[in-house]
């Protein structure tokens, strides 16, 4: 018995074949070219799975189920895809067109909980009883596994901690809210705080990192790392409201894990260490802070992948 996990990202897709005890078999990866409209890219998400079986010498009927890893809320019962602004789709109900596709069960999950689902079955949250996933990059995701399950909500929302307000009245968030926790601590908000103070005297170590170029985040870390205060400042109050934010999900649900993914960890240290002081200052109890393992996600880009393989391992075994 198999199954396919398959990642459908706004640049790229990647798929994955794995048994039952969740090894791979075989891989692909293929461009997603949204552009090119919903009926193409749901073409290349089944034609990865067929690839994915043949390089693996089995037949399409041993697949057990797919799960499809997609970005932004989906309704998991109805298998719709509801918001997904990097691929241009809205109520897309991709799990039935696949499944009638292939012949095969299909059922969707959001990234971020595949993701979530990852880390703890073969990641940094594997021994965990109750795990938060968070993914800072471009904007911020999450994922909750609590009591070794994947935590979905009413409807498969649960676990976005990007959208908790943590300024009110705050900057413009890309979900129409303001001062979300991604709208002040996403790599596009350190991004925006960076461009703010380029055009300053206090930000030209900013400015000339970037030379003709945008600041991104990673301008500002690299001027944070070569000591510029103003950088090191934008980027120690964006993990503040990260930590607090973990803190406040510490409280609400006694975790022992909090695994950080996504392009942003990557500057390391000094989110981590600013998470940690946030979260000793803000845990109640107070030795809630000892308890809770607040680390590096340790899948990189390929945990949405197994993330989604392991969803169909536990949805179709
Ligand atoms: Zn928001």
């Amino acid at each position: 018995m198999y199954f396919a996990g398959v990642d459908l990202g706004g640049t790229k897709i990647a798929a994955a074949l794995v048994d039952r005890g969740r090894n791979v078999l075989s891989r692909i990866q293929v461009a997603t070219v949204p552009e090119e409209g919903v009926k193409a890219v749901i073409s290349r998400i089944t034609g990865s799975v067929k690839a994915l079986v043949d390089d693996a010498g089995i037949r399409l009927q041993d697949v057990a189920g797919i799960c499809v890893g997609a970005p932004g809320p989906v309704d998991r019962d109805a298998g719709t895809v509801l918001d997904a602004p990097n691929l241009g789709w809205r109520s897309v109900g991709l799990a039935a067109i696949v499944a009638r596709e292939l012949g095969r069960p299909t059922c969707i999950e959001n990234d971020a909980n595949a993701a979530a689902l990852a880390e703890s079955r073969l990641g940094a949250g594997v021994n965990s009883r109750a795990m938060l996933y968070i993914t800072v990059s471009t904007g911020v995701g999450g994922g909750l596994v609590l009591d070794g399950r994947l935590y979905r909500g009413a409807r498969g929302g649960a676990g976005e901690i990007g959208h908790i307000t943590m300024v009110p009245n705050g900057p413009l968030c890309s979900c129409g809210s303001r001062g979300c926790l991604e709208a002040v601590a996403s790599g596009t908000a350190i991004a925006r705080r960076g461009q703010e103070l380029a055009s300053r005297p206090a930000g030209r170590t900013i400015a000339a990192i970037a030379g003709s170029g945008p600041v991104t985040a990673r301008v500002v870390a690299e001027a944070a790392r070569q000591g510029d205060p103003t950088a090191s400042a934008i980027l120690r109050e964006a993990f503040e409201y990260l930590g607090t934010a973990v803190a406040s999900a510490l409280n609400l649900l006694d975790l022992d894990a909090v695994v950080i993914g996504g392009g942003v960890s990557q500057v390391g240290d000094v989110l981590f260490d600013t998470v940690k002081q946030k979260v000793a200052v803000l845990a109640y109890p107070p030795e809630a802070a000892a308890r809770c393992r607040i680390v590096p996600a340790s899948l990189g880009t390929d945990a949405g992948v197994l993330g989604a393989a392991c969803c169909a391992v536990e949805e179709y075994s």
